[in-house]
């Protein structure tokens, strides 16, 4: 059965990735808090490519409520990337996503929306404060927040995922951005627009565990950091500028010496000093090099952003992402 696809209001996109123990409660509470304001919505689920019994959940409840649709990766892609999936697919004037793990409270959705109707484009919610996470990932966040906000000629907001609200005209730029390294946290600010915040306290995921360790965040950030800001490049040749400026004192400084005193042998541990220090800066530039041009080597190769399996709850008049993104569609 196919809902009436023109005049959706609202799409809220729930990224899902091994989610099984949230769903019922997550669409609860979604439902509960989207009938009570009489808006024509749609629940576009991207499945993740999981491995627990995501899909099937998702399948069940678009059968009986076909206002959830579900669009079903060929395998993981990461979150950002399953955002702009959902993205693709929504056809609502106004976009929310919102994290399957109840972590962004779905009842600030009317929030959001009230703000939307006084004239904004993107209403962000910040995190006034984040429950049950450790000290560690409290620091490593801020940290990550102070360097992107220093580095990035945009100001991306602090504190603030991906839990927003993106009017029409934000989407359909959003859908024009080719880039395959997509931080969707920058390129939501770096669109500009009417932008508004409001504040709430992040609680604790519901059920199941975080999927993000230490080293895919880390990974998380150098991609924020190399798709928003030249700096990491740009600094060596500021660092190189004054390495070289001093070592030509020092060069000076033991021609002169050798002139005057003649010979010295001893100079072990400087030579070494200096070859270490340098080969470690070095390489680490070469590594800093290395990273972006990863990233360049990736946006050439143009390969499609994602791959759908299947979806349902579409009519073919929705598909409006590229049509190489879909391999398979199957109508329901
Ligand atoms: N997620 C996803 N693909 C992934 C990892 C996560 O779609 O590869 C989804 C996940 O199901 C959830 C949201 O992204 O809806 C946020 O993930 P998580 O709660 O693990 O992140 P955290 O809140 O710890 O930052
Ligand atoms: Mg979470």
């Amino acid at each position: 059965m196919l809902v009436d696809q023109d005049d959706v209001e609202l799409s809220v996109i729930v990224p899902m990735y091994n989610e099984e123990q949230n769903i019922d409660y997550l669409f609860e509470r979604l439902i509960a808090a989207l009938n009570p304001l009489k808006i024509k919505y749609e629940i576009v689920c991207v499945n993740d490519g999981s491995k627990d019994n995501t899909l099937k959940c998702l399948i069940e409840h678009h059968r009986r409520n076909p206002a959830i649709k579900v669009v079903n990766l060929s395998r993981n892609f990461g979150k950002e990337i399953a955002l702009t999936a959902g993205i693709d697919y929504a056809i609502g004037a106004a976009v929310i996503p919102i994290d399957a793990d109840l972590q962004d409270p779905p009842e600030l959705i009317a929030e959001l929306i009230a703000k939307w109707r006084e004239g904004y484009d993107v209403v962000y919610a910040t995190r006034r404060s984040r429950q049950g996470e450790s000290w560690l990932k409290r620091l490593t966040a801020k940290m990550f927040y102070q360097t992107i906000e220093r580095m990035s000629p945009v100001p991306i907001p602090r504190n603030t995922g991906d839990f927003r609200l993106l009017d029409r005209r934000v989407v359909d730029t959003l859908k024009q951005l080719p880039e395959h390294n997509r931080f969707m946290k920058g390129l939501f600010a770096w669109v500009g627009f009417n932008q508004t915040s409001i504040l709430y306290d992040r609680p604790q995921r519901y059920r199941g565990v975080t999927k993000w360790n230490y080293w895919r965040l880390w990974n998380f950030a150098l991609d924020g950091i190399t798709s928003f800001s030249f700096v990491p490049l740009k600094v060596w040749s500021y660092f190189g500028l004054t390495l070289s400026l001093l070592s030509f004192l020092y060069a000076s400084f033991l021609i002169i010496r050798t002139l005057i005193l003649g010979i010295d042998i001893p100079g072990y541990a400087s030579l070494m000093v200096t070859v270490l220090f340098l080969g470690g800066v070095q390489l680490l530039s070469l590594g800093i090099i290395g990273e972006y041009l990863g990233r360049v080597y990736e946006q050439v190769k143009g390969r499609p952003l994602y791959l759908v399996r299947e979806c349902y709850g579409f009519s073919s008049e929705s598909f409006n992402q590229p049509a190489q993104n879909i391999i398979q569609v199957q109508k329901n």
